[in-house]
C-alpha cells in the first residue's frame, strides 16, 4: 500500500491532524530556509568588510608611518598596530621572496602565501580552513618606507559560525516546537468538529439497526455547516419517522377496513349456506348485510383510487363558490330536514380558481361531516369572504367537536377520531384526505380548529380566478 492509499483509510482526525501537520512543517521549513539563507549572506559580507576594513587601516597605518621608517621601528610599536586588528585577527608581513618579518596577534597559523598581484593595489581574498577553522585570508601589497612587503591577514569565521549554529538551533527548536504545538492545536481542534460527525455517523447506524424511533440528541449546536448538517439531518428524521407511522398506521387501517366486511360477508354467505335455503327470513337479512357491506367496500374503494388517481388539475378551472355552497346545502336539506344551514356573503363575489366539481365534493364532504358528527340538532354557519386575490370559507358546526390530540391526523387516510364512532354511517375515514388532496391540488389551503363541546370550523383558502 502506497502512502495515499495508507492516508485514505485513516480517521478525519488522523488526516486532519497529519495534513496540519506537514502544511507547518512545509511552511516554517520555507521561511527558516529562506531567513538563514539571507542571514548567512548578510553576516557573511559583513565579515568580509570587517577583515577588508582591517586590510584597508594597515595599509593607511603604513603609508603614514613615512619615507624613513623601518622594520625595526614598526616591531616596536606592535602594541599600536594591534589596536588596529580584532583580537582574532592575525596580520603577518613578508618580504617578496617569502620571508616573515613581522606577526601581529598569532590566532590562527600562517596561510600560503601571494605574491602575485595583477594591480598594486589588489587585495587578494581567499575562504579556505586552517588548522580545521574556516578563514579568510587576504593579501596585499604595502610600502613601508621605500619597500615593498606583502601584507597577510588571517580572519577566522568562529564568531560567524557559532552565530549561524545558534540561529540554526534556535530555529530547530522553535519548529519542533511549533510543530507540537500546531499537532496538540488541531487534535483538540478536530476532535471539536469531528465529534458531532461521529455522532451523526453512530446515529445513522442506529437509525439502520433500530429504526426510526432511535433518540437522537446532538450536543453541538453552533450555527455553522456541521450544525446545519446536525439539524438538517435531525428535522429529515422526524419527518421520515411521521411518515413511516404515517404508513404503518394507514396500512393498518386499510387491513382493518377491508378486513371486517369482508369477514362479515364470510359470516352470513356461511350462515345462508347452512340455513337460509329453508329460512327465507335469514336469507333475506344475509343478503341485506352483505350487499351492505359489498356497498361499503365499494366506497372505500371508490375513495381510495379517487385519492390515488393523478389527475391533471382543470387549467381554467373556475367556480362561483357562493353557488356551489347553496347547491350543496339544498341538496343535503332534502335529505337532512332537521339542519339549519346559515350562508353569508363579504366581498365582492369573484370566481375561485377550482373546478366545480372539487368544490362540490369539498363542500359535501364537510357539511357531511357537520350533520354526521353532532349530537344537537345540526346548524351548519358557512361565511365566503372575498379578500384581493383570496375568496376564505370559514364553515362552522356546533357538532361534538375534534379533541386537540386528533387534530393534527383528521387529514390522514382512515383516520377516525375513536372506534366508538366506527359505525357512524357512511364513515371511511377518507372524507378529509380527499378534501384536502383536492385542495392542495388548486394550490389552496385548510385549517381546523375545534373545541370539545363545542362545535368545529373549518377555514378554507382559495385562489381567486384572475
Ligand atoms: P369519516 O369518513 O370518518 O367522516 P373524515 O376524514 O371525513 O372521515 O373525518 C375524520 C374524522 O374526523 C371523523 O372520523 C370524525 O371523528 C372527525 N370529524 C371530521 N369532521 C368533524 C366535525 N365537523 N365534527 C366533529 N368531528 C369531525
Amino acid at each position: 500500500m502506497n502512502i495515499k492509499d495508507r492516508l485514505k483509510h485513516q480517521s478525519l482526525k488522523t488526516k486532519w491532524m497529519l495534513t496540519t501537520g506537514v502544511a507547518i512543517l512545509i511552511s516554517y521549513a520555507a521561511i527558516c530556509i529562506v531567513i538563514f539563507i539571507a542571514l548567512h549572506t548578510w553576516l557573511l559580507a559583513n565579515e568580509e568588510k570587517n577583515a577588508l576594513r582591517t586590510v584597508d587601516d594597515m595599509s593607511s597605518f603604513f603609508a603614514s608611518q613615512g619615507l624613513t621608517v623601518t622594520i625595526q621601528d614598526l616591531q616596536n610599536q606592535t602594541g599600536l598596530m594591534k589596536a588596529i586588528l580584532n583580537q582574532d585577527q592575525t596580520v603577518r608581513l613578508y618580504q617578496l621572496d617569502g620571508k616573515e618579518i613581522l606577526q601581529i596577534n598569532n590566532t590562527s597559523p600562517a596561510a600560503n602565501l601571494a605574491i602575485f598581484f595583477s594591480s598594486p593595489n589588489e587585495t587578494i581574498i581567499d575562504e579556505t580552513t586552517l588548522d580545521g577553522r574556516d578563514v579568510y585570508v587576504m593579501h596585499r601589497l604595502v610600502h613601508i618606507g621605500p619597500i615593498q612587503y606583502v601584507l597577510q591577514l588571517v580572519h577566522p569565521l568562529t564568531a560567524f559560525q557559532s552565530i549561524m549554529r545558534y540561529i540554526f538551533t534556535t530555529m530547530l527548536m522553535m519548529g519542533v516546537g511549533a510543530v507540537l504545538l500546531a499537532a496538540i492545536i488541531s487534535y483538540y481542534a478536530s476532535n471539536v468538529l469531528i465529534r458531532p460527525l461521529r455522532q451523526l455517523r453512530n446515529s445513522m447506524i442506529a437509525v439502520k439497526e433500530q429504526g426510526f424511533e432511535t433518540q437522537v440528541d446532538f450536543e453541538y449546536d453552533a450555527k455553522d455547516e456541521i450544525g446545519d448538517l446536525l439539524r438538517i439531518y435531525e428535522s429529515m428524521l422526524h419527518e421520515l419517522k411521521i411518515s413511516f407511522n404515517r404508513q404503518q398506521q394507514f396500512i393498518s387501517n386499510a387491513s382493518h377496513e377491508l378486513r371486517t366486511p369482508i369477514q362479515s360477508m364470510e359470516g352470513h354467505l356461511s350462515l345462508m349456506k347452512r340455513w337460509g335455503k329453508n329460512d327465507p327470513d335469514v336469507l333475506e337479512e344475509s343478503l341485506d348485510t352483505t350487499l351492505n357491506e359489498l356497498a361499503r367496500m365499494k366506497q372505500i374503494m371508490e375513495e381510495l383510487l379517487q385519492l390515488a388517481r393523478k389527475e391533471s388539475i382543470a387549467e381554467n378551472a373556475s367556480t362561483d363558490v357562493e353557488a356551489v355552497v347553496r347547491q350543496v346545502s339544498t341538496e343535503l336539506q332534502f335529505i337532512y330536514e332537521e339542519v339549519t344551514f346559515d350562508t353569508s356573503v363579504v366581498g365582492q363575489p369573484k370566481h375561485a380558481a377550482i373546478s366545480n366539481e372539487a368544490l362540490l365534493q369539498i363542500i359535501r364532504n364537510l357539511y357531511e361531516n357537520s350533520i354526521r358528527y353532532n349530537g344537537n340538532m345540526p346548524y351548519i354557519k358557512t361565511m365566503i369572504h372575498y379578500e384581493n386575490d383570496h375568496v376564505y370559507i370559514e364553515i362552522s358546526d356546533n357538532g361534538i367537536g375534534i379533541a386537540e390530540e386528533h387534530l393534527p391526523y383528521i387529514f390522514d387516510r382512515f383516520y377516525r377520531v375513536d372506534d366508538a364512532r366506527v359505525h357512524v354511517e357512511g364513515s371511511t375515514g377518507l372524507g378529509l384526505s380527499i378534501t384536502k388532496m383536492l385542495i392542495d391540488k388548486y394550490g389552496g389551503e385548510i385549517e381546523v380548529h375545534s373545541q370539545m363541546g363545542k362545535g368545529t370550523v373549518f377555514l378554507l383558502r382559495l385562489t381567486i380566478k384572475m
